[in-house]
């Protein structure tokens, strides 16, 4: 049987704002679609018969320059689509305010283990037919204001339905909205039902048919940073409104209501939109689908607080093992692990491994890492050093710069229990000042240490460079503030490689973590996260660091190496097992496809 991507019946439709393929794709800004990529390739591996779909970036997201104190900018990346995906000739129009927006799309197959793909389609709405505004709707990724998001999110789930039509898929049965921003699908979908049943206006009926078919992946644990519109944005995008949502009917009124996060009836959006309402992104994708989670057990638990209306499960993320394992360790895994591509639970067996070999794949790893931070920064690291390692997007909750709220204390510890270098990487914002900030910081940190601790800053975070920090360094720390990590995936692509973690215990790390056997937490974990609870006290988790940093890991890393290496293997065993998207495709094969 051929497995070609188009000549297999599909049932899954993936639907993601961003979504990473390849490193010179400047499809993704972020860890939301380096999941996205690392999920499509789990599905291929699994077989599963999914399509995904997403917007296409002209502009990439951005190439960061950081300057003498760290002050970064930014500029677009500009990349020949036609290197990458091929053109499908399929059309589809997209009504937007009184226009009709025409869209192409491009197609990228993401291959499985076993040769079955997963095509991923990027729509396209530089067209000259379109008008130049138009056009520019798949310019950027989150560029624009508000008004322009909306636009770009009507093109995601109105035309991504619309271009799946037009290409043929015609069995599919479930559509996963993979954050709000895919959200306006649910609208496509019910509109669908409203024709076939030979109406304008959508019923109960339709909303039952659609809620069966749409899952609902919520990756965001504060209220902010949930995707809002003002009503009167979607009225402007959309004039048909009024003979589309009958207010009159009352399970019309009812997800309107719950859509807008109101108690309020109103008789229609017009007068909504006057009373200054909003549509969130996220009510929206609630109110539509039979299967909502959240990214890992503790973000479960958050997000239950934040909508108690509806049921949330919880499916904690995981990373493509074939993709972030480390050359050295693939060929390891390869020798010793049979199967472990096809079979990711067989890394359990990493235990076994001879220490020796472990630990000589990881000096390969930590060599390559050493290599790229001179090639770009002409430094030359010290191999022999203990190595920490942070990347991950610069901004406020992240912390970054924790480790360095205290510089004389480093340098006690440097002197007192071993030398110890660190290596961030990161890009943040543009909008995001604070993000800004934190790296200005880390650069300042960095001229007061000097050589009493080497800390480096990589610019250009991406797919390529988070290979080999994640695999490269001794140590992956990560000092989220409670509870804004909802997962986290970096310190899932270190254990595969056995680095182990020294985490605050929010995101995966409250499932991962076990103290001194895959790793270290930072602070006690919390019985509870009631409001009171969460205070964070930055003091207090940095003398923890600092603590365990002393007296625990660097003594280990130097005088006990060999139940250093325990750890490393246990980090493998224990979470490079669980933490992959393998597993994870699974339970969303389990819990949500074949509900
Ligand atoms: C893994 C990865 C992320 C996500 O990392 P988090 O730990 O979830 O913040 C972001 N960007 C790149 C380039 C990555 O490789």
């Amino acid at each position: 049987m051929s497995t070609h991507a188009n000549s297999v019946k599909r049932f899954v439709a993936y639907f993601s704002m961003e979504i990473a393929l390849e490193n010179a794709m400047p499809s993704y800004s972020g860890g939301l679609g380096v999941l996205a990529g690392d999920t499509i390739r789990a599905a291929a591996d699994l077989r599963l018969p999914m399509v995904a779909v997403s917007l296409l970036y002209r502009r990439g997201y951005f190439s960061q320059h950081l300057s003498e104190d760290g002050s970064q900018t930014e500029e677009p990346v500009v990349w020949k689509v036609e290197d990458f995906l091929k053109e499908e000739a399929a059309r589809v129009t997209v009504p937007l305010e009184n226009r009709r927006v025409e869209l192409r799309c491009w197609r990228f197959d993401v291959k499985g283990v076993r040769g079955f793909e997963v095509p991923v389609y990027f729509l396209d709405a530089d067209l000259p037919s379109n008008a130049e505004w138009d056009r520019n709707l798949t310019g950027g990724l989150y560029g624009g204001d508000s008004y322009y998001r909306l636009c770009q999110e009507v093109l995601l789930g109105v035309g991504g339905v619309r271009m799946l039509r037009a290409l043929g898929y015609e069995d599919l049965t479930r559509y996963h909205m993979n954050e709000g921003h895919a959200a306006l699908l649910s609208l496509e979908l019910l509109g669908e039902e409203a024709v076939k049943a030979g109406r304008t206006a959508i019923n109960g009926e339709d909303i039952e048919k659609v809620r069966a078919k749409c899952m609902f992946t919520t990756h965001t644990p504060v209220p902010a940073g949930h995707d809002r519109f003002p009503i009167e944005y979607l009225t402007r995008v959309f004039p048909q409104q009024s003979k589309f949502f009958d207010l009159k009917d009352a399970a019309v009124a009812e997800l309107v209501k719950r859509s807008l996060q109101t108690e309020q009836n109103y008789p229609d959006l017009q007068e909504a939109a006057a009373k200054g309402a909003h549509l969130n992104m996220t009510y929206l994708a609630l109110s539509l689908s039979t299967y909502v989670n959240g990214v890992a057990k503790q973000h479960g638990v958050t997000s239950r607080q934040m909508f108690p209306e509806v049921p949330i499960e919880a499916i904690t993320n995981g990373v493509h093992a074939g993709t972030w394992t480390s050359p050295p360790f693939q060929q390891l895994f390869d020798r010793q692990i049979a199967q472990w591509r096809e079979d990711n639970y067989s890394l359990r067996s990493a235990l076994g491994l001879p220490p020796e070999e472990v630990w000589s794949a990881h000096l390969i790893a930590k060599h390559e890492l050493l290599e790229a931070v001179r090639e770009k920064t002409g430094l030359s690291l010290d191999e022999e050093v203990f190595t920490i390692g942070f990347a991950r997007r610069a901004t406020g909750y992240k912390r970054a710069d924790l480790i360095l709220s205290d510089l004389d204390r480093l340098r006690q510890i440097a002197k007192n229990a071993g030398h110890f270098q660190i290596i961030y990487a990161g890009k943040a914002h543009p909008n995001d000042g604070g993000g800004k900030d934190i790296i200005r910081r880390i650069f300042h940190a960095k001229k007061a240490l000097r050589k009493a601790v080497p800390v480096v800053f990589l610019d250009e975070y991406n797919l390529d460079l988070g290979g080999k920090i994640t695999s490269g360094v001794d140590l992956w720390l990560n000092t989220p503030q409670f509870p804004l990590e909802a997962s986290g995936t970096s310190g899932m692509k270190s254990a595969l490689n056995g680095v182990p973690s020294l985490s605050i215990l929010d995101g995966w790390w409250v499932e991962g973590h076990i103290e001194g056997v895959t790793g270290w937490s930072i602070g006690e974990p919390r019985r509870s996260i009631d409001t009171a609870d969460i205070a964070t006290d930055n003091s207090k988790e940095a003398e923890s660091l600092y603590w365990k940093l002393e007296n625990i890991i660097l003594p280990m890393f130097y005088k006990e190496p060999r139940l250093y290496i325990q750890i490393m293997q246990h980090a493998i065993a224990i979470n490079g097992s669980f933490f992959n998207t393998q597993r994870m495709v699974q339970q969303y094969i389990t819990d949500a496809y074949l509900r």
